[in-house]
């Protein structure tokens, strides 16, 4: 960020209440339950029927979560509005309104503001979600940015991570594993870049993992096909941490086993070419990277049908008795026992597979 070289208007100018209303005067409440948006001491918000309210919160701690050195604030606020709305999806539910908390430093002007709210507006309007209300308070440190979202759904449609049932397809929405390499990209060339200040990026060949990173899109799109194909899955969890992680949480949580196949798991020619490029098998951060944001859930094999036929999900494993364990099968048939890794922006990765971790063949 180059304040110097763009307009600033210190937020000051404006006082709290005038940069909220500069902030939000164009929205438009979008939702027949949002009663009341911003502008009260709290929105009123009043769904019709017999829905259940699901609600999600996500904190963004610049240093910790971003850095701004490669992240555009319009990209940031588009994200931190994304990474909340995939977690209402994971749920099988609909975001329906947002409120947002920020800790804003002085390095922040209310231009700054503007490019961050401009994210944040894009991704509500896309989703049809209202912002609702908000705060935003000095701070000494860096950008802090806190979301939560509220989201409704019926008693039948709600799909908790507990409920995957034996014998149930797994199944994950588009692909895997970009989003981490899109972020080894930004870290190599900002390390470039830091060594030398004329250095230009190419990133042109990387836009694909980058985009996947910088700008993740929550995927409505499979929540709206699984109604339109009268599928309500067993069990969901969206992609925040990485497949085996998050795979992991539904057996535990479901108290099963699982078994996926490596040549099944969806990874990109770009994501894969990539992974190549840093030296890791591209199966790697397709199991271990975070942030993807796709979906996973499991689903009756009656659903078989249905789910072949729509392109944007793949199916790579079932769930089985929790006696048989947890497992990657390769194509050799050698069976890797999964590991809840975890996303961690800083922790190196493992650059393989490991051969054969316990002894066992298992087919
Ligand atoms: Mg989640």
């Amino acid at each position: 960020m180059e304040p110097d070289s763009k307009p600033f208007t210190p937020v000051s100018t404006l006082g709290e209440f005038g940069l909220i209303g500069h902030l939000t005067n164009s929205l438009h409440l979008l939702q027949p339950s949002s009663v009341k948006g911003v502008g009260d001491d709290a929105a009123v918000i009043r769904y019709k029927g017999n829905p259940y309210t699901v609600a999600t919160t996500d904190m963004l701690l610049e240093g910790i979560h971003f850095d701004l050195t490669y992240t555009p604030l319009k990209h940031l606020g588009y994200k931190a509005a994304m990474v909340n709305f995939s977690d209402i999806y994971a749920m099988n539910a609909r975001p329906r309104q947002l409120l947002i908390s920020l800790g804003i430093s002085g390095r922040f002007g209310v231009e700054q503001l503007e490019e961050l709210y401009a994210g944040l507006h894009m991704a509500c309007t896309r989703h049809g979600v209202d912002l609702v209300g908000g705060d935003t308070n000095s701070s000494l440190t860096g950008l802090t940015i806190s979301i939560t979202v509220l989201g409704e759904a019926t008693k039948k449609q709600l799909t908790y991570r507990n409920t995957a049932r034996e014998g149930d397809l797994i199944c994950v929405s588009g692909d895997l594993g970009a989003a981490y390499l899109g972020l080894q990209v930004l870290e190599r060339e900002k390390k470039l870049f830091e060594q030398d200040a004329s250095f230009q990026p190419d990133l042109s060949s990387y836009e694909y993992i980058i985009g996947r990173f910088l700008k993740p899109e929550a995927r409505k799109d499979i929540i709206d096909y699984l109604e339109r194909a009268g599928i309500t899955p067993h069990a969901m969890i969206d992609l925040s941490d990485g497949l085996s992680s998050d795979l992991m949480h539904v057996c535990e949580q479901s108290q099963l086993g699982c078994k996926i196949f490596n040549h099944k798991i969806p990874i990109e020619e770009r994501t894969a070419q990539t992974a190549e490029e840093f030296g890791l098998e591209p199966l790697i951060p397709a199991l271990n990277g975070g942030e993807d944001y796709e979906l996973l859930f499991t689903v009756g094999t009656d659903a078989y049908e249905k789910i072949i036929h729509f392109p944007e999900i793949s199916i790579i494993g079932h769930m089985v008795e929790p006696e048989a364990g947890r497992y990657l099968v390769t194509q050799e048939g050698t069976a890797i026992e999964l590991k809840a890794q975890g996303w961690n922006h800083s922790a190196p990765m493992r650059t393989s597979l490991p051969a054969q971790e316990d002894g066992r063949q298992k087919k």
